[in-house]
């Protein structure tokens, strides 16, 4: 049944405009931006010009199709200030994502672009149900990554009182908890389950503590992660979604109503796109999730390429926002493995593993070649009990999984069992694959 009651802070009003009212905000700022990014930066002026295209040519919503992508390459190669639109005094901050190889992606933001950040990443929080009330420990890191202080400033936007912990220091974090009365969290999902491994190490029940909210992002998570951290902590979970390049964390948050995010698109406006075409893909159809940041000035990214694949839908959501919904994000077009042919994403096996009694969702694939050949290792922990148990239980263990996968994708798959606290824990994106392969 429909939520038709409306909150009470204005800040979540937003999430309920009427359609037509919310598009024509889109467009006038989709306007503004182009022309902005136009004048302003020589990186998009080129490639307009390169099209033959004006700003004057974006006469409706339906008419992003016409402006190029974005991608990450252009971000790499215009490295670090090539994508600006306003002079460096305007600029007030910057961030830059991790970029494994080579140069990471700088980001700038104007001190306008911070308020819009910190007002969607709060209207994250309050669709959780954040309030004044709350304690809140942030467990992202605060570094250049901007997973920690997008939270931060969120957090602090609703009014809740923020603990700036940062990642790692899990003991520590466990203490504070405890002592500080914290109602509510925000780190990656793998990181949490990191942290109810420690607290049951150190003898405390997150049950009995003061912890009821958890905001879990910057890496997939299944349905079945959601239910062990749920189950194991009677905590509420939530998604948060976001990427440097368009802004951090906040791009889009869960409700109550469903799995997935809204999208708060009165400021990043969303299409779905083929992945190899590029074309763009009628609603309900899944397909890569492209990007346009329709008021950010420091550094506009239009139709940015996000490699994330996934949905959405524009009926009236069951909380009774009009925000568009996205599917929750489980793979990128650019994770996926291809072992012996067959394709493979690692939240599938994480999917697959966490059916399994006995198993703790840490895992890594390991993929190897002989001659011609791909073999797939799944390294995956258990239990301490488990471990401690007889050679007979780990062997049937170890075949349960080994059927579970062959079933799922067809070939036979090396599986080791390993000792618990094996798989190296980070309180950042976990690495799940590791391709030994030559490329
Ligand atoms: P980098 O990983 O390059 O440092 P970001 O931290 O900005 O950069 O990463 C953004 C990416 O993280 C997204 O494009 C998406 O793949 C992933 N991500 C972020 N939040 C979520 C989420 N809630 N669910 C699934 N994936 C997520
Ligand atoms: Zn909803």
């Amino acid at each position: 049944m429909e939520n038709t009651a409306k909150p009470s802070n204005p800040l979540s009003q937003k999430d309920f405009m009427e359609r037509p009212q919310l598009e024509a905000l889109q467009f006038e700022r989709l306007q503004k931006i182009v022309k902005h990014a136009y004048e302003h930066s020589p990186f998009y002026t080129k490639a307009f010009d390169a099209k033959g295209l004006k700003p004057e040519d974006i006469r409706c919503l339906a008419d992003i199709v016409k402006l190029p992508f974005t991608q990450k390459t252009d971000l790499r190669d215009n490295y670090p200030y090539g994508l600006n639109a306003v002079p460096r005094s305007e600029i007030v901050r910057l961030h830059a994502s991790s970029g494994t190889t080579g140069k990471p992606i700088v980001v700038s933001y104007t001190r306008g672009d911070l308020e819009t950040w910190s007002e969607t990443a709060a209207r994250c929080f309050l669709m959780g149900g954040v309030t004044e009330e709350d304690i809140a420990v942030i467990g992202y890191g605060y570094s250049l990554f901007t997973g920690g202080m997008g939270a931060h400033q969120g957090m602090e936007r609703v009014g809740a009182t923020v603990i700036p912990q940062g990642g790692g220091n899990t003991e520590k974090l466990c203490m504070l908890i405890q002592d500080l009365g914290v109602t509510t969290i925000c780190c990656t999902p793998s990181f949490f389950i990191h942290l109810m491994e420690v607290a049951e190490k150190l003898g405390i029940d997150l049950r009995k503590s003061t912890l009821r909210h958890g905001f879990f992002g910057a890496e997939p998570w299944t349905d079945e992660m959601r239910q062990r951290m749920e189950q194991g902590t009677g905590i509420k979970t939530h998604d948060i979604f976001g990427l440097s390049e368009i802004m951090g964390p906040g791009v889009a948050g869960g409700c109550d109503g469903r799995p997935g995010m809204h999208i708060f698109e009165d400021h990043y406006f969303p299409e779905i796109v083929d992945p190899q075409t590029g074309e763009q893909l009628p609603p309900g159809c899944e397909g890569e999730l492209v990007l346009t940041t329709l008021d950010k000035w420091a550094m506009p990214l239009l139709r940015y390429r996000t490699h994330d694949i996934t949905r959405l839908t524009y009926e009236r959501c069951s909380c009774g926002r009009t925000l568009v919904h996205m599917d929750p994000i489980r793979r990128r077009s650019d994770d996926m493995l291809i072992v012996r042919g067959v394709n493979l994403f690692p939240s599938q096996v994480e999917a697959l593993l966490l059916q399994v009694k006995g198993i703790v969702p840490h895992y890594e694939l390991v993929v190897t070649r002989e001659g011609a050949m791909d073999d797939l290792e799944v390294r995956v922990e258990v239990t301490p009990e488990l471990f401690g148990d007889q050679v007979s239980v780990l062997e049937s263990l170890r075949k349960e999984i080994s059927l579970k996968i062959k079933s799922m994708i067809g070939i036979n798959a090396k599986i080791t069992l390993v000792e618990p606290g094996s798989i190296a824990r980070s309180a950042g994106k976990t690495k799940h694959v590791i391709d030994k392969r030559q490329k």
